[in-house]
C-alpha cells in the first residue's frame, strides 16, 4: 500500500495547483468548454485513457491527484463524468471502433461525451425512464433523462436504457452524438457552475454501432466507483482548502479584543475539521489501493463495498467541514465574495451525481448485509483479502496462523473475551506475554538490535489483525510501549542492557507515575519531589490513577527535581523507580465498571538510586512527551476495534440486520474503522522503526478511543433489558456463575469502562488542543 506521491505524481500535483491557483487569481468567467479545451492541452484529459488510443494509460492515482488539486480551487469540471465514467466505461466495455472513434477525440478535448444516467429527481415531475426498443436497423429510445451533468456542454451522451423487452434486465448502453434526431436538449444551471441539462428522447433511431456491447453494466458500474473515489480526492482537496482558509481568517479577525483563533471552542471545531481532513486523505489512498486489488481479485462486492465506504465517510465529512467554515467565517462565510459558499455548492454537486454521506452509508449497509449477513459481519476480518501485494505475506499469515492455533489456549481467549478493559488481567496478559516473548515476537515495534521483529509494516498489521481475529488478550504496553522506547532512546548503556531485556521477557511489569491528585492535564504542575541526598533522590509525595500499581514491580515516573516551582516544565525529572522500595504505599481505586485498576500511590521518604534516572536532570519533561506519543499512537488498532465490533454482532438476534437502525450503526461504526485503519497505516508507512509518530499520536488516540466507546455504546444498545444484569466479581473469567450469555457478560461493565478512553493518556480535549496547535498555531 503505498500512501505518498512518486516523483511524476508531485510533479502533476504542483501543475494543477498553479493552473488553479491561476485560474481562480484571475476570476475571469470562463466557459466550459474553454476550460476543458486548457486541460486537453495540458494532457490531463488524455492520462487515464489507454496507451493505443493516445492515452497515458495511467490510473486512478493521478485522476485523484488531479481532481484533488481542482478540488482546491474550487474548480469545477465534468472531468468525473466525461472522462472518468464515459471514456472509461467505452475503454473497458467498447468495441474497438467505437474506441477508436471517440477515445482520441475525448482525450484531446475534441469531443465531450458525459454519461446520463439519471432518470429520478427532475424526471418525476415530467418523464418516462428511457426505454429501448430492438427494431431491424438498430434500436429506438424514448423517455426522458432529467439530471445530466454537464450534458448542456456536451457533443455526445452515453445513455443508459432498459430494453423494452425486458425491463428488468441490465441496462444497456448507448453513445447517441448531439445532432442525433429526435433528441431535445432542455438545458438549466447547474450548483456547481458546470451547467446540466435533461434530455429527451422522442422515437430516437440509432444504428447498432452505437450500442456498448452486452456485459457493459460491469465496465460502468467499475467505472462509476472509480469517479466516487475521485469525487473524494476532490473533496479532500476542498477540505483542506476551507480549512486553511478558516485558519487564516480566525488568526487575523479579532473579536472581543484578541483573534478569534484564540478562543478554545473555535480551536477544537478547527481541529476536528484538520482530523476530518487527515482521516479522509488517508482513506482516499487505502481505497484507490482497495479497488486495484479488488480488480485483482476480480471481487465485484469488495469494489463496491469499498467506493460506498469512502464516500460515505469522505462526503459527510466535506459537508460538514464546509458548514463550519461558513459558520466560522461568520456573515462573510454565507458572501458570494468569498469562496465558502463555492466549495459547498461543489459538494453539493458531488452528492447529487456520486452520492451523499447517507446514501452511500445505506449503500454500505445493504451491501454487507446482502454479501456477508451475521455470521460473516463476525468473521470480516478473516474473510477480507490482504491490504497488501508483498511477497510471502500469505506465507507469514500462515505462520502466524499455526503460532496462534497452537499457542493460544482457549482459556486465554476466553479471558480476553470477558475482559471489561483495554488493558488485560496481568496474569493473563503475562501468559501470553512470555509465549511471544518465546517465539521472538514479542516487540515488533521495536528495532531489531534491542529484540524488534524487523517486521515490515504488512507483516505487523497481519500480525495484529491475525491476535485481534484469533481473540488474543491484549499485552500491557506499558514496558514494550513506553519505558521500552523512552529507555532506547534516552538510557544510558548500563540502563538498556538492564530494563530491555526484562521488559522483553516479561519480567519487569510497569506502571507509570504521572499522574497526581493536583496535577491531570496540566502535568508540569506535579508536586512528587525527589530531593538529592547523595547518590539517592529521597521522594515524596503522591501518584494517582496509576494503572496496575497493586501489581506493578517497577514505575517510571516524573519527580520535582528543580528548585524554581515557576519555571515548571525545567524542573522535572524521569525516574525509574522499584514498587518494593520502602516508603511506597498502593491504595487500590475501584472505578464505576466495577473493575480494580488504578490506584493511589504514596510516596514517604522513598529513596532511589540516581543511576534510575533517565536522562539528565531537569529533561524529564522532553522525555514525558516523547513517552506520551508512543502511548497515544504508533499501534495498530483497527484489528482490534473491528474484532470487538464482531464480537458485538454476535450478539444480534436473528434478522436484526433488518432494522435500519441498527444496519447503519454497524456501518458506520465500520467504516470510521476503515478510515482510522488508513490513517494508522499512512502514519507507520512514514515511520521507521522505532521512531515515534509525532503529534499525529493525538489524532490517532481520539480517534481510536471514540471509536471504540461507540462499539460500546452500541453493545449497550443491542444488550436491551439484559442491560440490568451486574455482576460483582472481577476478572470476570474468575466467576463461578453466569447470570448471562458469555457474549453479553462484558458489554455493560465494558461501557462504563470506556468512559476512561477518552481521559487516559491525555484527555479527547487536550488532544484537540495538540492538534489545534499543529493546525492554527
Ligand atoms: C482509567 C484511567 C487510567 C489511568 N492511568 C494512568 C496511569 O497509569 N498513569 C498516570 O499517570 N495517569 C493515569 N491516568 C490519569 C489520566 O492521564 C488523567 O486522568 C488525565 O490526564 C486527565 O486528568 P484529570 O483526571 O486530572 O482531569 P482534569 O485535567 O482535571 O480535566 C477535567 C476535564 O477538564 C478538561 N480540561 C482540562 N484542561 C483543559 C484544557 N486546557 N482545555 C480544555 N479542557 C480541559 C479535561 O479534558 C476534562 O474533561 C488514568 C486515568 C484513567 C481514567
Amino acid at each position: 500500500m503505498r500512501f505518498q506521491l512518486n516523483e511524476e505524481q508531485t510533479l502533476l500535483r504542483d501543475s494543477v495547483a498553479r493552473w488553479v491557483a491561476d485560474q481562480i487569481a484571475t476570476g475571469a468567467a470562463v466557459g466550459v468548454r474553454e476550460r476543458w479545451a486548457t486541460m486537453a492541452g495540458f494532457g490531463w484529459l488524455g492520462m487515464t485513457l489507454p496507451v493505443e488510443h493516445d492515452g497515458l494509460g495511467q490510473g486512478l492515482a493521478e485522476a485523484c491527484v488531479l481532481t484533488e488539486a481542482l478540488g482546491a480551487g474550487p474548480i469545477a469540471t465534468p472531468y468525473l463524468e466525461a472522462i472518468l465514467i464515459a471514456a472509461e466505461s467505452l475503454a473497458q466495455a467498447g468495441t474497438p471502433e467505437q474506441c477508436a472513434r471517440w477515445l482520441p477525440a475525448m482525450g484531446e478535448g475534441r469531443c465531450l461525451m458525459v454519461p446520463a444516467f439519471q432518470e429520478a429527481g427532475r424526471a418525476a415531475r415530467g418523464g418516462a425512464a428511457v426505454t429501448a426498443t430492438r427494431e431491424a436497423q438498430g434500436w429506438r429510445l424514448e423517455g426522458c433523462k432529467s439530471v445530466v451533468p454537464a450534458g448542456d456542454a456536451a457533443d455526445a451522451w452515453l445513455v443508459s436504457a432498459r430494453a423494452a423487452s425486458d425491463g428488468s434486465g441490465e441496462p444497456l448502453y448507448f453513445v447517441v452524438p448531439r445532432d442525433t434526431p429526435g433528441v431535445a436538449v432542455e438545458p438549466f444551471a447547474s450548483i456547481d457552475g458546470v451547467g446540466a441539462c435533461a434530455l429527451r428522447f422522442d422515437a430516437v433511431r440509432l444504428p447498432d454501432d452505437c450500442r456498448l456491447p452486452d456485459g457493459a453494466a460491469a465496465a460502468v458500474e467499475r467505472a462509476c466507483q472509480q469517479a466516487a473515489v475521485a469525487s473524494c480526492a476532490e473533496a479532500v482537496g476542498a477540505m483542506q482548502a476551507m480549512l486553511s482558509a478558516t485558519v487564516a481568517y480566525t488568526r487575523t479577525r479579532e473579536q472581543f479584543g484578541k483573534p478569534l483563533a484564540t478562543n478554545q471552542v473555535l480551536r477544537h471545531r478547527m481541529a476536528d475539521m484538520a482530523i476530518a481532513c487527515e482521516e479522509s486523505r488517508s482513506l482516499v489512498f487505502a481505497t484507490i489501493d482497495r479497488l486495484a486489488r479488488a480488480d485483482r481479485q476480480d471481487d465485484a462486492q469488495g469494489r463496491a463495498l469499498a467506493a460506498a465506504t469512502v464516500r460515505a465517510k469522505v462526503a459527510a465529512a466535506a459537508r460538514r467541514i464546509a458548514e463550519e467554515a461558513i459558520q466560522l467565517h461568520g456573515g462573510m462565510g454565507v458572501t458570494e465574495e468569498l469562496n465558502m459558499g463555492r466549495y459547498l455548492r461543489r459538494l453539493l454537486a458531488l452528492d447529487a451525481v456520486h452520492g451523499s454521506g447517507e446514501r452511500e452509508l445505506r449503500r454500505h449497509a445493504t451491501l454487507r448485509n446482502s454479501a456477508r449477513g451475521i455470521d460473516e459481519v463476525d468473521d470480516q476480518a478473516d474473510g477480507e483479502p490482504l491490504p497488501f501485494d508483498e511477497p510471502g505475506l500469505d506465507a507469514f499469515r500462515t505462520e502466524v496462523r499455526s503460532f496462534l492455533l497452537q499457542q493460544l489456549e482457549p482459556e486465554l481467549v476466553r479471558a480476553s473475551r470477558l475482559n471489561t478493559s483495554v488493558f488485560s488481567d496481568k496474569e493473563i496478559g503475562l501468559r501470553w506475554h512470555r509465549k511471544l516473548h518465546a517465539r521472538g515476537w514479542i516487540a515488533p515495534s521495536w528495532p531489531v538490535e534491542h529484540g524488534g521483529t524487523g517486521w515490515t509494516l504488512a507483516q505487523r498489521w497481519v500480525f495484529e489483525t491475525e491476535c485481534a481475529v484469533a481473540g488474543a488478550p491484549s499485552v500491557s504496553p506499558l514496558g514494550l510501549r513506553m519505558a521500552g522506547p523512552v529507555i532506547m532512546r534516552f538510557g544510558t548503556p548500563e540502563q538498556k542492557a538492564h530494563y530491555l531485556p526484562r521488559i522483553l521477557s516479561g519480567d519487569d511489569y510497569w506502571c507509570q507515575g504521572y499522574s497526581e491528585p493536583g496535577s491531570g492535564s496540566d502535568l508540569a504542575s506535579l508536586k512528587t519531589r525527589a530531593v538529592r541526598d547523595g547518590d539517592h533522590y529521597v521522594i515524596n509525595g503522591s501518584k494517582i490513577w496509576t494503572t496496575h500499581a497493586h501489581v506493578a514491580n517497577r514505575m517510571f515516573a516524573l519527580v520535582r527535581t528543580g528548585d524554581a516551582e515557576t519555571r515548571k516544565h525545567e524542573g522535572i525529572s524521569f525516574l525509574l523507580i522499584e514498587m518494593d522500595t520502602p516508603g511506597i504505599t498502593v491504595r487500590p481505586i475501584r472505578s464505576a465498571s466495577g473493575d480494580h485498576e488504578v490506584n493511589q500511590v504514596f510516596f514517604d521518604d522513598v529513596r532511589v538510586p540516581v543511576s534510575c534516572r533517565v536522562g539528565d536532570e531537569g529533561q524529564g519533561w522532553t522525555i514525558a512527551k516523547y513517552l506520551l506519543e508512543f502511548e497515544r499512537g504508533g499501534a495498530i488498532s483497527a484489528g482490534r476495534l473491528r474484532a470487538a465490533l464482531a464480537r458485538l454482532a454476535r450478539l444480534l438476534p436473528e434478522n436484526a440486520l433488518d432494522d435500519p437502525d441498527v444496519s447503519l450503526a454497524l456501518s458506520a461504526i465500520e467504516v470510521d474503522i476503515r478510515a482510522l485503519e488508513a490513517t494508522e497505516l499512512r502514519v507507520m508507512s512514514s515511520l521507521r522503526t522505532g521512531q515515534n509518530p509525532g503529534s499525529i499520536s493525538s489524532l490517532l488516540k481520539l480517534r481510536w478511543s471514540e471509536i471504540h466507546q461507540s462499539i460500546t455504546r452500541l453493545g449497550v444498545r443491542l444488550l436491551g433489558a439484559d442491560a440490568l444484569v451486574w455482576e460483582t466479581i472481577r476478572p470476570l473469567h474468575e466467576a463461578d456463575e453466569a447470570p448471562l450469555d458469555e457474549d453479553a457478560r462484558p458489554i455493560v461493565a465494558g461501557y462504563l469502562n470506556a468512559r476512561a478512553y477518552t481521559i487516559f493518556g491525555g484527555t479527547s480535549e487536550i488532544q484537540r488542543e495538540i492538534i489545534a496547535r499543529e493546525t492554527i498555531g
